[in-house]
């Protein structure tokens, strides 16, 4: 079975990770400090924080920004369910805003309406790699003290108008997840150009052990001197694991290189079908493109998935919109509420994209999708 995606380990990759098992840090050392640096730069912030999983790193920072009862979190349903239930953990209620039909982002327009008073994040996703709109949402929450999160657990190393994912909201997260632009095994990071909300995401991630004398409440002049002051988890992410993230960062230009090569390709073989709908490109936009979401508007999707199932390709759909899990829907959400989402997920299929995958592979699958149409 061809998967829809894969992770790319290479001998320099391996050799990275063995160095570290045989040095004095397997855990909080060195390497995570270089990763967490060469992270901040890539992403275009002064700091970054690492964690164990994309999960962690959205609790991490929607715990960094104080999110709690009584608070609003806005996201959009065309993502993993991370994105809502890393907020709803921390006892916030999540709203969920429609997205555009081209690029499944979220649609400030949308944002706007679902705005309040207790509105305390905005919670948008890079879907498939696409940058969100952040001129459009950061106008649809101007004069508000609503907070922009970019889970970016698609798009590492893609820009918007020449700006790195990473400085295009207040706060962003990345995955590591294997099938993701570049890998940890298991990992993911927060970013922000706010000092504070660097601080509180590097204490939350670390049980909430503060030592640093001029966050303490009360300092003492005892070196070995602490304070747990908010509840805390251990995310932290071991140098077994930054290490091979640094070393997949070296490889990340040419990660999205492939990546957008491969996108081309399809769209180039399928783009005369009229059955189809292809991933746009917003003008502004470079991609590091994690899935090509193919769109087929006849109604078969089901018919199409099985078809390629059957024949070898692991394709997957992305996603079940997030309100009709039995977890939102016994809090309340009903189908519906977001038509743009749920009829971009009744037709979306996602092909295999990931950067060993080869011209005769691409080829393969564009063959089968038009076969399939031409039934
Ligand atoms: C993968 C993913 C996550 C979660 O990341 P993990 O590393 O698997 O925990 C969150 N949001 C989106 C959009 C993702 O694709």
């Amino acid at each position: 079975m061809l998967p829809y995606g894969r992770h790319s380990v290479s001998s320099d990759d391996v050799a990275a990770v063995v160095e570290v098992l045989g040095s004095d840090w397997l855990t909080t050392g060195p390497w995570v400090s270089a990763f967490e640096q060469q992270l901040a730069k890539l992403a275009g912030a002064p700091g970054a924080v690492s964690v164990t999983s994309g999960t962690a790193a959205l609790h991490t920072a929607y715990a960094a920004l104080g999110v709690g009862p009584g608070d609003e979190v806005v996201v959009t349903p065309l993502t993993f369910v991370a994105t809502a239930s890393s907020a709803t953990i921390l006892g916030a209620n999540v709203v969920f805003a429609d997205v555009t039909a081209d690029t499944g982002n979220l649609d400030p327009d949308s944002v706007a309406a679902a705005l309040t008073e207790r509105t305390r994040v905005v919670g948008a996703v890079d879907y498939g790699g696409h940058p969100i709109d952040a001129p459009g949402l950061r106008a649809a929450i101007r004069g508000t003290k609503v907070i922009l999160l970019e889970d970016a657990a698609h798009s590492i190393g893609g820009t918007l108008n020449g700006l790195p994912v990473g400085s295009l909201a207040d706060v962003t997260t990345f995955s590591f997840f294997p099938t993701k632009n570049l890998t940890t095994a298991e990992g993911g990071a927060v970013v922000s150009a706010d000092a504070d909300v660097l601080a509180r995401a590097a204490t939350f991630r670390n049980i909430g052990m503060v030592k640093d004398p001029l966050r303490m409440r009360s300092p003492r002049d005892e070196a070995w001197w602490y304070e747990v002051q908010d509840i805390g988890v251990n995310y932290r992410l071991p140098d077994v694991l930054a290490s091979l993230g640094l070393s997949q960062l070296a490889r990340l230009e040419a990660f999205s290189r492939r990546r957008r090569e491969i996108h081309d390709r399809y769209s180039a073989g399928l783009g005369d079908l009229d059955a189809l709908l292809l991933p746009p490109t917003r003008p502004g936009a470079n991609p590091t493109w994690h899935l090509y979401s193919l769109r087929i508007r006849d109604g078969r999707r089901k018919q199409l998935f099985d078809h390629l199932r059957a024949s070898g390709i692991g394709v997957q759909v992305n996603y079940i919109p997030v309100y009709w899990h039995p977890l939102y829907a016994d809090l309340g959400y009903r189908r519906g509420m977001c038509p743009v989402a749920e009829e971009y997920y009744e037709q979306e299929i996602s092909l295999p994209l990931f950067p060993d995958l080869t011209d005769a592979d691409v080829d393969g699958v564009i063959e089968l999708v038009r076969g399939f149409i031409r039934e």
